[in-house]
This record gives structure tokens, C-alpha cells and sequence, in this order.
């Protein structure tokens, strides 16, 4: 079945996903768009009244808020202060901060490892993203390998401290922390009345109202949609091989890793979406699922059968969970 694009509200350009409308009229929106974690976010939303206005700053100043706990770039973050100082030693953190660790340790153990918020010590040797990006020597990468891993990462309920059992472990909450903002943007709309938005957390959606219909980027071409799924209420997370990446020698380095091998994951899949109603867990899922492959995410996921997803492998096969409604575009 083909599909007449007319516009695209919202930017489909960043990665992931992306508005889809057939309608060329559309209603008057409240629109807010600032730069954090690294990417463009925009809420917008068609109720109007003033209250939304106040509604959306209220969700923006917690998203800053979370971004200067959880951000493993800037020194002046929580996340920040624990990777300088927990080698040895017991830090006691905040709850948010405790409650990301736990649950990212939690879901580390969950997915073997496929998720890891301690791979933070690759994540900075690669340098993806950043204009430090290169190919790493052996030995550092063996090194970065060794500084990694949930296992280093020791949590203590009661006084809720965090302490790491080698020198160079890093936590870096890149996989989970924008999921876990986006519930919590939607949590402060919801609260103060607005029923109808769409977020969009550089590509990553979520949903306050019903059937809306999304687009899935083409991993081959991020500027065109490759799927329209239709959801309400849900969030709609991707990781993709094309989001933050170089190239060199014919080699396709992306931000994604393998904790076993140190490399950017390599396991087939080059876009994998998880819809589902917490943005957190679609966030963490999107990423394990990537890192899996087709034949072990499909297993895990039939654990968890109220989770939504879509595998696009290297070879634009798609796999999709049978819980969701979806329209391939050829
Ligand atoms: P996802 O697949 O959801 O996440 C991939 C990211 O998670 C990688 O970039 C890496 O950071 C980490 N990761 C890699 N492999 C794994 C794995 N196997 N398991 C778990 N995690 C993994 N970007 C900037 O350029 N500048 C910033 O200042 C900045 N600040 C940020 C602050 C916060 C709080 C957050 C959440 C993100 C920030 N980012 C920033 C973006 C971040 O570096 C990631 O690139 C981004 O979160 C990737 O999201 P994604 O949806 O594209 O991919
Ligand atoms: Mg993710």
C-alpha cells in the first residue's frame, strides 16, 4: 500500500521517528522547542489555554532539571561528580540519580549486558559524536573493556550510595535517561491538564492522546519515513545505526556498543523501535534490542508481550510484534 506524504509536522530530519499527517490544514498548535541532552526537543500541543503555556514551561525546566542529574557530559552534573569520585568509595547520590542506577542496572542484568549503563568508559574512548571521534588502538579498547560492565557498579538501598570496584568504570545514562525524561515531561503535562501533545525528543515520540500516526526513518535515508505506525498514548523510541556515527575505510562506526567486544555493535539490526507506554523502558529495550539481533530481541521480547516493536535488519527485512498497527512504506 503506498502513502501520499503531504507534510511532516515535526522534524524527521533528527533520526528515529517523526509526525505523520495527511491533512495539509492543520489545527493551531502550541509549539516549544529548546536544545538539551544533546538534541532539539519540542512539545506541541493543540490545547491552547493559557494553562498549557505554563504547562509546557513546567515541563522543560524538569527536563533541564533531569539533564544536569543524569548527564554523563557536563561537569557540572550529579552523573558527573559519581564518575570522578566513586572509585573506592561510597557516594551517596539522590533519589533520581539512585532510582536511574538502579533501574539501568536492573535492566543490565534483564538484557545479559545488551543494555549496560556502565559501558561508559567505550562510549568516551570512541569519541562518536564528538569531534574526537577515532578508531581506538587494541589495547585500549581491551583496557576500556576491562573499566566496564554492571557488575563493577556496587548500589546500596538503605543509604542509597554508589561505589565502583574499578578505577575507570563510567556510568553513562545516554540509553535510558531520555526515555525516563520523556515520562516525566509527559507526567507534567498530564498533571496540569493537557490531554492532546505530541514530544519529540530528537526523533524519539511520545504520545498524550489517541491515534496519532507516527513515522519510523528509513535507516537508509533518515530523511524519509520507511513505516507509519498508528498509537495513542505511547512512546515510540528507535536506535539506529545512522543517528551519531563516522565512517572510515569502508567501516561503519556507530554509538551503539557491544560490551562484549568494545566495537560498535554489529549484530545485523540497523533500527530498532520499541513502542510501549513507559518512554523509559522503549528507550532501554530500543537499545538492548539493537544490540541482540533479530533472533535473540525477537526471544526476549516474547517475554514481555505487551512491549511493541520494530526490527529493520541490515538487508531492509522487517520484523514487527503483532501488538502493534503498522504500515510498511516500499
Ligand atoms: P540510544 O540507543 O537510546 O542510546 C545510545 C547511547 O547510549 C549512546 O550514545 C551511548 O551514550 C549509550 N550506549 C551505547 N551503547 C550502549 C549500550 N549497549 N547500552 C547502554 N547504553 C549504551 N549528547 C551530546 O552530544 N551532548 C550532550 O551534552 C549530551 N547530554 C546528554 C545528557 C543526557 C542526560 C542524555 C540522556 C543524553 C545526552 N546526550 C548528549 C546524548 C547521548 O550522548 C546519546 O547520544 C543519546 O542519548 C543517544 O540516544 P539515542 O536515542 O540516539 O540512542
Ligand atoms: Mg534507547
Amino acid at each position: 500500500m503506498k502513502f501520499k506524504i503531504l507534510s511532516l509536522l515535526l522534524a524527521l530530519t533528527l533520526n528515529g521517528c517523526g509526525i505523520f499527517n495527511e491533512s495539509s490544514e492543520s489545527p493551531p498548535t502550541l509549539n516549544r522547542t529548546d536544545y538539551a541532552l544533546g538534541t532539539y526537543i519540542t512539545v506541541k500541543t493543540p490545547d491552547i489555554p493559557v494553562t498549557a503555556a505554563s504547562a509546557l514551561d513546567k515541563a522543560f525546566a524538569r527536563l533541564f532539571g533531569i539533564e544536569m542529574i543524569a548527564s554523563a557530559k557536563n561537569p557540572e552534573s550529579e552523573l558527573f561528580y559519581v564518575n570522578e569520585n566513586a572509585y573506592g568509595r561510597d557516594i551517596i547520590v539522590s533519589d533520581e540519580l539512585y532510582s536511574l542506577l538502579h533501574t539501568g542496572r536492573f535492566y543490565a542484568q534483564l538484557t545479559d549486558g545488551a543494555f549496560d549503563i556502565a559501558l561508559g568508559s567505550i562510549v568516551e574512548l570512541w569519541g562518536i559524536g564528538t569531534e574526537n571521534a577515532r578508531v581506538p588502538e587494541a589495547y585500549e579498547i581491551t583496557e576500556a573493556l576491562g573499566n566496564s560492565g554492571f557488575e563493577q557498579l556496587v548500589l546500596s538501598e538503605g543509604e542509597r550510595t554508589v561505589r565502583f570496584l574499578r578505577e575507570g568504570l563510567r556510568i553513562d545514562l545516554g540509553a535510558i535517561a531520555k526515555g525516563y525524561a520523556a515520562n516525566e515531561m509527559k507526567r507534567v503535562l498530564v498533571e496540569s491538564g493537557v490531554t492532546d501533545a505530541i514530544l519529540d525528543l530528537g526523533g524519539d515520540i511520545v504520545v498524550i492522546g489517541s491515534d496519532r500516526r507516527i513515522g519510523i526513518a528509513d535507516p537508509r535515508n533518515s530523511a524519509e519515513i520507511c513505516a507509519i505506525v498508528t498509537i495513542s498514548d505511547k512512546a515510540v523510541m528507535t536506535s539506529g545505526d545512522y543517528e551519531r556515527f563516522f565512517d572510515e575505510n569502508g567501516v561503519h562506526y556507530h554509538h551503539i556498543f557491544d560490551g562484549t567486544t568494545g566495537f560498535s555493535a554489529d549484530s545485523g539490526i540497523i533500527s530498532a523501535t520499541v513502542i510501549f507506554e513507559c518512554a523509559m523502558i522503549s528507550d532501554v529495550l530500543s537499545t538492548a534490542f539493537f544490540v541482540m539481533g533479530v533472533e535473540r530481541a525477537v526471544e526476549f521480547a516474547a517475554t514481555m508481550p505487551e512491549i511493541g516493536y520494530i526490527l529493520i535488519d541490515n538487508e531492509m527485512n522487517f520484523y514487527y510484534s503483532e501488538n502493534i498497527e503498522i504500515e510498511i512504506i516500499n
